[in-house]
């Protein structure tokens, strides 16, 4: 029986970034959020987040831009039964304050004992030595051979320098990067990475960083101890949907699906892990090797094609899901889906959680109407104001070149 505490803590306070001991309230009940332990669940641990989705929240898990999964529509009541579910299955720390620790974001495709998987392990085991950072700091250790994380939030990265660099190794040798900066601090070993990033850690509280919030808008020169002087590796592309060397790799339409989709896609016994990435996919291991895994090439709710347009399009869970929201997002997004060429983002509200980059159709809700903004963010200036989602799609229809 959960006896940490017995309701959520500060349910109501806006503004930091929720977790699962710290839910959020949304239009919908509370937001509980799930930090998967090195980026990877168990088949049994993801099915029992299925069940938990379905018997305590919404039945909607989502995958977030950090690669955490979260579920919605739990209420207050219900809170501590999730909580012991949660815990009792692994899925979340029984100290309540290891989720207040940064959070590790693995290159996905890491395998047992690589450079990856090595520095996470370590770092993980020295996250108590930390000083209390910002709630959002979090940390990108992607060290493969082919780096993926380039473009991802992150306060402080373990990557490559770029090849030619450093080593004559193709890959390049090891960097430690502070966010914001272009180069980053060569390091010998992944042991040598991970003392000198728990060292900047240290540096970044004692610096004034804690005002800042982030390593980015942290413009403090970097300690003498810490010469900034390789350039990373550019980023490889992200997993394509489909087949993967370790499985299948599968899209979420806006970054959710019912927990029904995903118990269909990992049901096979040939699955044995889930991975989240934080491109709104999942890599399921096992999946998609004979016969007996082909149904995960195919669940309903789940995307499976690199070309589907639902994947170039942002939208946040608007109404009813949101309390900020007066409209309906996932219902137009997916009018829209293949209706128009190039970046839609439909947001319930000007604040555009869901993207701060300008899409080149932009929906943004006020009032119960959509605001049309072209080239621009939820919060952009609007060149048509109050449409319905009908008159959405009918003055889409009617663009040139439709
Ligand atoms: S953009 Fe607005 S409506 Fe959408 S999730 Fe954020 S606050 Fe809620």
């Amino acid at each position: 029986m959960m006896n940490k505490m017995d309701k959520p803590a500060d349910a109501r306070i806006k503004g930091w970034c929720p977790g699962a001991w710290r839910p959020m309230a949304t239009g919908d009940g509370l937001l509980v959020r799930v930090r998967p332990r090195l980026g990877r669940l168990t088949r049994s641990q993801m099915l029992a987040l299925c069940d938990a989705a379905e018997t305590f929240g919404s039945g909607l898990i989502e995958l977030t831009s950090r690669a955490n999964l979260q579920l919605r529509g739990v209420s207050e009541a219900t809170w501590p039964g999730l909580m012991d579910f949660l815990v009792e299955h692994g899925l979340v720390d029984p100290d309540p304050h290891a989720e207040r620790r940064p959070q590790l974001l693995l290159a996905p495709d890491w395998q047992a004992g690589d450079a990856t998987h090595e520095a996470a392990r370590l770092l993980q085991a020295r996250l108590g030595e930390m000083p209390e950072l910002p709630d959002k700091m979090g940390i990108a250790i992607d060290v493969g051979d082919a780096p993926v994380l380039g473009e991802v939030s992150a306060d402080f990265r373990i990557e490559r320098s770029a090849p030619g660099t450093l080593q004559p190794r193709a890959s390049g040798g090891l960097l430690v990067r502070a966010d914001g900066r272009a180069l980053g601090t060569p390091v010998d070993s992944v042991a040598a990475a991970v003392e000198h990033l728990v060292r900047l850690t240290h540096w970044f509280v004692a610096s004034g960083g804690g005002q800042a919030g982030r390593m980015r808008r942290h413009r403090t020169p970097l300690p003498s101890w810490a010469p900034a002087s390789i350039r990373p590796a550019e980023a490889g592309p992200r997993p394509a949907l489909g087949h993967h060397v370790r499985g299948r790799v599968v899209g979420l339409p806006f970054g959710r699906a019912p927990a029904s989709a995903l118990r269909a896609a990992i049901e096979p016994t040939a699955v044995t892990a889930v991975r989240v990435t934080p491109w709104r996919r999942l890599l399921v291991e096992g999946a998609g090797e004979g016969a007996a895994c082909a149904g995960a090439a195919s669940v309903a709710g789940l995307l499976n094609d690199e070309n589907d347009p639902r994947l170039a399009m942002q939208a946040c869970p608007g109404a009813p899901h949101c309390e900020q929201a007066s409209v309906e997002t996932l219902g137009l997004a997916e009018r829209l889906a293949g209706r128009v060429e190039g970046s839609v983002h439909v947001s319930g509200c000007a604040k555009g959680c869901a993207s701060q980059t300008p899409a080149e159709l932009c929906l943004a809700g006020r009032a119960g109407g959509f605001d049309l903004i072209v080239g621009g963010c939820a919060d952009g200036t609007p060149v048509a104001t109050g449409l319905s989602e009908a008159e959405v799609v009918e003055l889409i229809s009617r663009r040139p070149g439709r």
